[in-house]
Order: structure tokens, then sequence, then C-alpha cells
């Protein structure tokens, strides 16, 4: 069968939120996929969705769904595959519970990112970890369910940084300094009267997934299990008064040296999985290397390749570490939504969907 006969019907949990929104516009016209249940808190649970979801993006909500009415997060849902953007507290219990149930799981909370069996994926970097999904309905007993997770919303713009420079010259150590978009803490996140004017240099929990998931998705598949990289990450966040679009200042030690222009063509070069296949929402260049001094910047860059890129510029010389750069990296696209959407792409290419 080829990819586009069937489209596979997509049930999303907590469509009414920051991340839910995204997904349904991303997944309006999508070539593999057709939104066919909604599901939220019990706030909204039997009502219509365009009464129950404050709608925030500037399209219009798809005709699709409006009508549709919303469920609570519990099995069954009337699809063949789970995305799920909920708070984690309830995505530990909802998403296992759907996949026990027989449904594929693709998850954008922290609930099981750093589970030993579940894959932290990012399709350019690690497809090989899809690997662990029979492991894992060995080890949970689920018959034909399971768990895939995408990683915090400040990992991928880091880790697609990383992975080629780890490909090429080995990594020993890292320190990623963030400066956040609000719209990375949901909706209504961050009280205006604390953002306005300000910057708060405190996300709960933000550095400590920072600080371990890049080793995991950079990490070797061993039999049954990841051998973490073994660089080390220092990490620090911030929340600013962006709306989209998280801005990383990274220092890098490389294993090997090497030069600017190396550093540049191996960014530049980088390509995977997904540009092979060729999948919907892949970007052409995962990264993009800017020369301008001042780039990359949110306002200018979060939405090259329609915000599935990382922008990458200041590339220089550090005099403790080896080098620093910036990036940038779409927080409710690359970050979550469209990292799900294209998650789904590459189960689907794999025939695991
Ligand atoms: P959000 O805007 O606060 O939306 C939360 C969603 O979860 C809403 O649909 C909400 O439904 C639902 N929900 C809340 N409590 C629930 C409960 N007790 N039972 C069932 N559903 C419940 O949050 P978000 O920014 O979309 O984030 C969702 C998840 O994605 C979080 O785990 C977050 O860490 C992760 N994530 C977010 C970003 C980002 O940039 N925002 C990036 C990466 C990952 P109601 O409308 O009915 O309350």
């Amino acid at each position: 069968m080829s990819l586009n006969q069937r489209k596979r019907r997509v049930g999303i949990l907590g469509a009414t939120g920051t991340v839910g929104q995204r997904l349904i516009h991303m997944l309006r016209e999508h070539p593999y996929f057709e939104v066919s249940a909604l599901a939220a808190s019990d706030r909204s649970e039997g009502r219509l969705y365009a009464d129950a979801c404050q709608w925030k993006l500037p399209y219009e909500m798809p005709e699709a769904v409006r009508t549709m009415p919303i469920f609570p997060c519990k099995p069954p849902l009337d699809c063949d595959v789970v995305i799920a953007s909920l708070p984690s507290d309830i995505a530990i219990e909802a998403e296992a519970a759907f996949a026990a149930a027989g449904f594929p799981v693709i998850s954008n909370s922290s609930a099981y990112r750093m589970a030993a069996d579940v894959p932290l994926l990012v399709p350019e970097i690690n497809p090989h970890h899809l690997d662990l999904i029979p492991v894992q309905q060995r080890e949970r007993g689920y018959q034909k369910g399971y768990m895939i997770t995408n990683p915090n919303c400040t990992t991928v713009g880091l880790v697609m940084a990383l992975a080629p420079l780890q490909q090429r010259f080995g990594l020993e150590a890292v320190m990623m300094t963030s400066m956040q978009a609000i719209s990375g803490a949901g909706f209504p996140g961050v009280a205006s009267m604390d953002i306005i004017d300000n910057v708060i240099p405190f996300i709960s929990g933000e550095e400590e997934k920072v600080e371990v998931e890049p080793q995991k998705i950079l990490g070797r598949l061993s039999g049954e299990r990841i051998e973490d990289a073994p660089f080390k990450v220092s990490a620090q966040c911030n929340r600013v008064p962006v709306q989209d679009g998280h801005l990383e200042s990274v220092r890098v030690k490389l294993a090997t040296p090497a030069t600017i222009d190396e550093l540049k063509a191996a960014f530049r070069e980088f390509t995977g999985l997904p540009q092979e296949l060729q999948l919907p929402t892949a970007p052409v260049h995962p990264i993009i290397v800017r020369e301008e001094k001042d780039r990359p910047q949110p306002r200018l860059d979060r939405d090259v390749e329609k915000g599935m890129a990382t922008v990458i510029g200041r590339i220089g010389k550090d005099p403790i570490f080896d080098f620093k750069f910036t990036l940038i990296s779409h927080n409710t696209i690359r970050g979550a939504a469209g990292a799900a959407v294209l998650n789904a792409e590459l189960l689907v290419a794999k025939g695991l969907l």
C-alpha cells in the first residue's frame, strides 16, 4: 500500500492547548493523517471544540474540528494513533493507558522521555532508536500499542546543532544558556505582570531536562538498550518576553580539532532520513547557517522552513571552550507539534503505523 492510499486517523489528547492547536493546524490538510478524535480535561469534555477551545493561532480554526465533541483522555478513542500534548503528571497515566489499549502513542510531554525502553526520537538523528519498540512491548506487555516521545522544546534545537558536531568531531562538553518564549509555558502560561519588562531566570524542571536528554538522543543503541553519549551538558534557562522561538547561546568543547569553516560545513551538510524519505513535514535543510553578525533572531528566523529548521549564527572561537554559537528553534513547531507530526510520518514510512 502506498503511503497516501489510506489516511491514518489521529486522536489528539490535550487538543485545546497550545501544542494541541498547533497539531490541529499542522494536520488540517496532511497527506497521511486526518484528525478523527479530540480529548482534553473535564473542563472541556462534552463540549464542541469551537466552544471549549480558546483558539490562539493567527489562522482560522479548521472547519472540520469546530463541531467535533471533546472526549476524556481515556481509551478508547476513534482513531489509529494518539498524539498527546498533556501536562506530564496527567500524561503518565493517560499515555500508558492508551498504549496498553493497543494505540501507538506519540507524546510531547516529559512523562516517558527518559524511560529506558521508550524512544526519545529526533528523526534526523536517531531513527534507529525505534528498534526499542518491540522491547517496550515485550517488557510492558503491550500487544499492539507503544509509546514514543519527542524532546523538550529547548533540547530539540540544541541537539540538532550537536548531532553534526558529534558525528564529525566528537563532543566533550556543552554549555547552553536559553532565552525561551512565553508560548513554551502553554496558555495562559506566565502572567503578563511577571513577563513584560522582565526576564525570569527560572523555568521549573527545564535545566534538568536539557542536561540529560541530548545524551540519550545521541546515544548508541547497543542490543536492547541505549548507551548515553558520554559528554556533559550545563544548562541555564530563562523566560523572556518573546511570543514564539527559543534562542540558545551555546559553547562546545570538541574531542578533535576543527576550524570554523569545518564547523559551518558540518552544520550546512547535516541531513537525515526525513530528508532522504522526503517526509511531508521534514525541512529541506534541517540546519540553516546565517553569516550576519546579528542573526538569528526570534522574529526573523523562527518560521524558516515552516518552523522546522534550526537556524545557527554567530559561530566563532571560544577562549575557554572551543567554539560558541547562537541558535533558534520554534518551540511549538519543531519543539512540539511539528516534532510529533514528523515522528508520526516516520512511523508511517517505516510501516509502524
Ligand atoms: P497547555 O496550553 O496548558 O494545554 C494543556 C492541554 O492539556 C489542554 O488541552 C488541557 O485541556 C489539557 N489538560 C490539562 N489538564 C488536564 C487533565 N487533568 N486531564 C486531561 N487533559 C488535561 O499546555 P501545552 O503548552 O500545550 O503543553 C502540553 C504538553 O506539551 C506539556 O507536557 C508541555 O510540557 C509539552 N510541551 C509544550 C511545548 C510548548 O512550547 N508549549 C513544547 C514542548 C512540549 P483543557 O483545555 O480542557 O484544560
